[in-house]
């Protein structure tokens, strides 16, 4: 029996990016005289915090809200934040909408560490909140901007995080509490992982992080550019699909441009 009573979204802003990135359209982007190469999205950056009875969970962490002078010039141009409000997008703000302070959260959970899912866990690194990663994730992030071949993991998040009380896991699946666990998925990037969620109210959420950015792509089953490992990729989202096709079971596709228009925003939530 899970003791998860409320499932609140959080809302952290939009980016934008060529589409490119999430669907490939052969299509598309090859037919003479009709490329749509530079079509841009404009895609929702978003979180969630999760109230068990044993403890409270946030997922994910949106951008940092100075990601225009934060973020390396280039990668600014890549995924340019194109809505922030500070008044409203915050980890503080968000949190105040349902009377909690960044001091309650008892983990924090990524599904990965790029740019839009590490950009606020600073504000937690004086709490000494555990930061829950996979191993593979981190060790990613570190070696890639080492090498200077950050990409989406950017300095700004990372550095702030030295010394952090981070938590790494290596195991296919970890029980975080009863009835919250991480999946990893892989695919997307080498650590990246997936959150599986069951309610009171009988209810499953499969919290997909950047292993699914779009719907189509659930659709056709492919990623643009932003797809590292193809064969991680097909088997896990087979994976989710088997747990979709459960009855109350819903996957929850974090970067769904029509994302607001489907779930409600804190302080509403799902149950
Ligand atoms: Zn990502």
């Amino acid at each position: 029996m899970s003791n998860v009573k409320k499932i609140y979204l959080l809302d952290f802003g939009f980016l934008a990016g060529e589409r490119g990135w999430f669907i490939p359209d052969p299509a598309m982007i090859l037919e003479r005289g009709k490329s749509k190469v530079t079509e841009w999205i404009d895609i929702p950056v978003t979180g969630a915090v999760i109230e068990h009875k044993d403890g409270i969970i946030l997922f994910d962490t949106g951008v940092n809200p100075e990601a225009a002078e934060k973020w390396p010039k280039p990668t600014f141009n890549v995924f340019p934040v194109t809505s922030f409000k500070k008044e409203e997008n915050t980890i503080e703000n968000q949190l105040k909408k349902i009377n909690l302070s960044t001091r309650d959260i008892s983990f924090i959970v990524f599904s990965h560490l790029h740019l839009d899912h590490a950009g606020q866990a600073y504000v937690f690194k004086d709490h000494n909140t555990p930061l829950l990663v996979h191993r593979k994730e981190l060790q990613t992030a570190l070696y890639r901007l080492w090498m200077n071949k950050g990409g989406a993991y950017v300095d700004v998040d990372l550095m702030a995080l030295k010394g952090a009380n981070w938590f790494t896991y290596d195991s296919e699946m970890f029980e975080i509490l009863p009835g919250i666990e991480i999946h990893f998925s892989g695919g997307h990037t080498p650590g990246h992982v997936i959150m599986k969620v069951s309610t009171q109210a009988g209810n499953t959420y499969i919290f997909t992080g950047d292993f699914v950015h779009l719907p189509e792509e659930y659709e056709v089953e492919n990623k643009g550019w932003l797809l590292e490992n193809k064969e991680e990729y097909i088997a896990n989202l087979k994976k989710i699909k088997v747990w979709a096709s459960a009855k109350n079971v819903k996957v929850i596709i974090s970067h769904d441009p029509s994302f607001w228009n489907k779930y409600p925003k804190a302080p509403k939530y799902l149950e």
